[in-house]
């Protein structure tokens, strides 16, 4: 499967990069749904597009080769990638799921996937030791976000995969925040790697797209099964659309995290910003185990203002940075977790967790950093309660 070490090159010519019929450099949309046979049990590799789509089959081979992966599978949304992997799971299975996960993650799980008897328990997989004290016989999978957002708490990866193996259970890790150029799950242990694709991998705000990437053959069998079965299948086109992304990640990401490093920096020395949390900062409590297993500390800063700024005029004083949800494309986004991302989750659980009402999440974006911040520091002192 592996073709390119340099993960620069990869991305530009991993999986199935050009037409082999007509030698195209970028392979085409197949727009069509099904295949004409040469008779009676005489496919020629495909048959129908629920079941393969060459254009859907050349992104599928990419994020494999990316992720260091055996197969690859790519779906309509971040949340339908999700949602076959939690499939493989059955009634009476329980998964345990890091703190900070995605609102839909922990909804999906709370209100669909529970009715079916696949249970969850919040762990706090920061913490090796308390997470191994979480598993019961009943566990079968920890579903971990490294970093999880919006407190951009970090996992150990590799020190989580190893409790979890010693177990039998099975290690998922969704990669949305670092993407496989700045992080590989796989190589420290995981299991299975999910991204929503929506974010950094397309990049630029354009479409909806999840991918699941496994590390075993038996698991490339039953996800493979159970994307045909259930069927939320990424279209022809917009897999040619998250592979043009997809091929600029790294210069997107190198000029995303150099505007995150210098945006954290200017956050923290300003005085009316009470916190900030960044794992790209020396003093954060997630850098060192990040640094092991990370290049870098990502885009996706969070921070409070102290009391006496009002964030609701902070979000509306904005010109440049945009309040939305998502985030990972080429324009800077701020949100409001605890009303946006992550209001599924129950408020007793987001206080427990550290979601606060105060607190802002910026994903920031690949325009000038210097605009950036003046939009930032313009809306900080228009918000100030005087
Ligand atoms: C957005 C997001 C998802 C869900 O993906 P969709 O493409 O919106 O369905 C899952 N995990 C993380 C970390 C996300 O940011």
């Amino acid at each position: 499967m592996k073709k390119y070490d340099n993960i620069n090159t990869a991305l530009i010519h991993g999986g199935v990069s050009i037409d082999e019929r007509t030698g195209a450099v970028n392979v085409p949309i197949y727009q069509t749904s099904t295949y004409k046979q040469d008779g009676l049990g005489k496919m020629r590799g495909y048959e129908y597009s629920r079941t393969g789509n060459p254009t859907r089959e050349a992104l599928e081979s990419l994020i494999a080769e990316l992720e260091g992966g055996v197969a690859g599978f790519a779906f309509a949304s971040g949340m339908a990638a999700t949602a076959a992997v939690l499939s493989l799971f059955k009634s009476g299975d329980r998964i345990l799921i890091s703190a900070n996960v995605y609102g839909g993650t922990f909804r999906i799980l709370d209100k669909i996937f529970n009715n079916f008897g696949l249970t969850y328990k919040i762990s706090d997989t920061e913490d090796p030791g308390s997470f191994e004290k979480d598993i019961t016989p009943d566990v079968k999978a920890v579903l971990i976000e490294s970093p999880a957002n919006p407190l951009m708490t970090v996992t150990d990866i590799k020190a989580i995969s190893e409790i979890a193996h010693k177990h039998g259970l099975l290690v998922i890790v969704d990669n949305t925040f670092m993407t496989p150029y700045l992080q590989k799950p796989i190589p420290l242990g995981a299991d299975i790697v999910l991204h929503s694709a929506t974010k950094y991998l397309g990049g630029h705000s354009d479409l909806v797209a999840g991918l699941a990437v496994v590390n075993s053959k038996e698991l490339a069998e039953k996800i493979a099964f159970i994307q045909n079965a259930v069927g939320g299948v990424l279209a022809p086109f917009d897999s040619f659309l998250l592979i043009r992304g997809i091929k600029t990640l790294s210069v997107r990401m190198d000029r995303h995290v150099f505007n995150a490093e210098k945006a954290a920096r200017f956050l923290l020395s300003n005085k009316a910003v009470k916190s900030v949390y960044y794992p790209g900062l020396e003093n954060d409590k997630g850098y060192a185990v990040n640094k092991k297993q990370a290049k870098n500390g990502g885009a996706m800063i969070s921070f409070e203002l102290h009391d006496n700024y009002n964030i609701r005029t902070f979000f509306e004083s904005l010109e440049l940075v945009m309040l939305a949800e998502s985030l990972g494309g080429v324009e800077s986004l701020v949100c409001h977790p605890s009303s946006m991302t992550h209001a599924s989750i129950p408020e007793d659980i987001r206080k427990k967790v550290g979601i606060t009402d105060g607190l802002i999440r910026l994903s920031v974006g690949i325009e000038d950093i210097d605009d950036i911040l003046a939009d930032l520091a313009q809306a900080i002192e228009k918000s100030e309660i005087k």
